[in-house]
């Protein structure tokens, strides 16, 4: 039992709750009925009551929900698809399951080759740092308040692997590349790997342009492309497999809207065996055969209607981004139309910085994060001036580009007119509560303002 000198790494009061709770509790069967009941909690507020915004987060479709209750989840299969890959009997049918995933992955994203076991994108960079650099070896990503993410700095799995890892040269005005700069440092520092992973994302990045720098000295370039697998897959963003990445890692759970884990694709025949041996046995053993099936159906679902759905999103993302800015909150990048993916991102520091703005907007059902953005120091960390919304989850509830005008009226009413979040709160349930379903799918098909596609 933990006591107040303990060193935690979590809110030690909320840790403390829980201890209160199940000590209330007389049974364990009780303790499981609130753990349950936190859960029912979740799902009545969030799942119903909310207007959810975070980037990185997607509704899956019924069908996709119900296969990660499945029997097959309770299934262990370790190893490589086929008889004598594997340690166990018994795993024909998982086998038609894996082997289905993985075409449908290469088919969703036109690349030779994918891989279903990952259950993170997170594992996917840490397959690229095992299998293609060595201690050592220097890589360039990009840093946090341009939109990098862990996986690629030295806090995260590329730091684990003793790497020297150089920042790309960011352009904080166009948030873009500054391909200037970066050709003269990659010449100078001739990195092994260039890794694009931007959690903040708002353009196509120079993945042609990058890659010809560095292909001079044999450098690869990896695509991060956790956040916008969705758009890649559904033909709405650039394709870094054809512009000369040679990985593609993603996310399954942010715009690809499958079960939350990871996928990694390539072309070239000589990365399968170093990448797929630092999937098994170095990353995962067993790897959630439910996940597999879910994650299959959701790539089956891109096939069918990611063209559409991946447009609506971007279009809902510009269109969120005009309302709010028009409305008196800044958004970045207004001189390029705000986006051209999921996100947007508003400069909130007039109105108290992105974690205070986050949590006062919570209060008002409406969920989106606190983020980095350029201009924010390393002091800014825990309190930076940003605030990233994500339109995904809102476009498969079917809203279209007028819904994005009442989201934005909604968080203007807080933060510009500063009126009661509790207020506001009542009218957010009001708009959300007859939205349950979600589209784009097989069990429900298209909202009916695109009946047909
Ligand atoms: C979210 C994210 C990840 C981690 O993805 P998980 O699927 O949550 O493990 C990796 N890279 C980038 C750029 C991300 O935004």
């Amino acid at each position: 039992m933990g006591n107040s000198s303990q060193f935690e790494v979590h809110d030690a009061s909320i840790l403390e709750n829980a201890r209160a709770i199940l000590e209330k509790a007389g049974s364990a069967k009780d303790m499981a009925d609130a753990v349950i009941r936190a859960v029912q909690r979740n799902e009545e507020w969030r799942g119903k009551r909310c207007i959810n915004l975070l980037a990185p987060e997607a509704p899956t479709s019924p069908t996709v929900r119900q296969l990660l209750a499945s029997e097959i989840g309770t299934r262990a299969a370790e190893g490589h698809i086929g008889r004598v890959n594997r340690w166990f009997a018994g795993t024909q049918y998982i086998d038609e399951v894996e082997s289905l995933c993985v075409e449908l992955l290469k088919k969703a994203f036109r690349c030779n080759y994918a891989d279903h076991r990952l259950m993170g994108s997170m594992l996917g960079n840490m397959a690229v740092y095992h299998a293609l650099v060595q201690p050592g070896d220097r890589v360039m990503s990009a840093s946090q308040p341009f939109g990098g993410h862990s996986s690629n700095r030295p806090d995260g799995p590329a730091g684990t692997r003793g790497l020297e890892i150089y920042d790309i040269p960011y352009d904080p005005d166009e948030l873009e590349v500054d391909l200037d700069k970066f050709t003269e440092e990659a010449q100078r520092i001739r990195p092994k790997l260039v890794v694009m992973g931007m959690s903040m994302t708002l353009f196509p990045l120079p993945v042609r342009e990058m890659t010809s720098i560095i292909t001079e000295w044999g450098g690869k370039f990896v695509f991060d492309g956790a956040h916008q697998a969705g758009l890649i897959a559904g033909g709405q963003f650039q394709d870094p497999l054809n512009e000369g990445a040679a990985i593609l890692t993603g996310s399954a759970g942010k715009t690809f809207s499958g079960p939350q884990s990871g996928m990694i694709m390539w072309n070239d025949p000589s990365l399968t065996k170093p990448i797929t041996e630092a999937i098994f046995p170095v990353l995962v053993a067993t790897h959630q055969v439910n996940r597999v099936a879910a994650l299959a159906v959701a790539a089956a679902e891109i096939l069918e209607f990611g063209r559409v759905y991946m447009a609506q999103i971007v279009k809902n993302a510009q269109a969120l981004g005009q309302a709010l800015d028009s409305r008196g909150v800044p958004v970045l990048a207004a001189h390029r139309g705000y986006t051209r993916t999921h996100q947007v991102i508003a400069n909130v520091r007039q109105f108290g910085g992105g974690l205070e703005v986050a949590h006062r907007l919570a209060e008002a059902n409406i969920i989106s994060n606190k983020n980095l953005i350029p201009g924010d120091t390393p002091a800014d960390w825990d309190r930076p001036s940003g605030l990233r919304m994500g339109t995904i989850e809102v476009t498969r509830l079917g809203m279209m580009e007028q819904e994005m005008e009442t989201i934005a009226e909604f968080m203007a009413r807080v933060l510009v007119n500063g009126e009661d979040p509790e207020l506001v709160r009542r009218d957010v349930e009001d708009f959300r509560l007859p939205m349950q379903d979600f589209y784009y799918n097989f069990d429900n098909g298209w909202p009916t303002a695109q009946e047909g596609g």
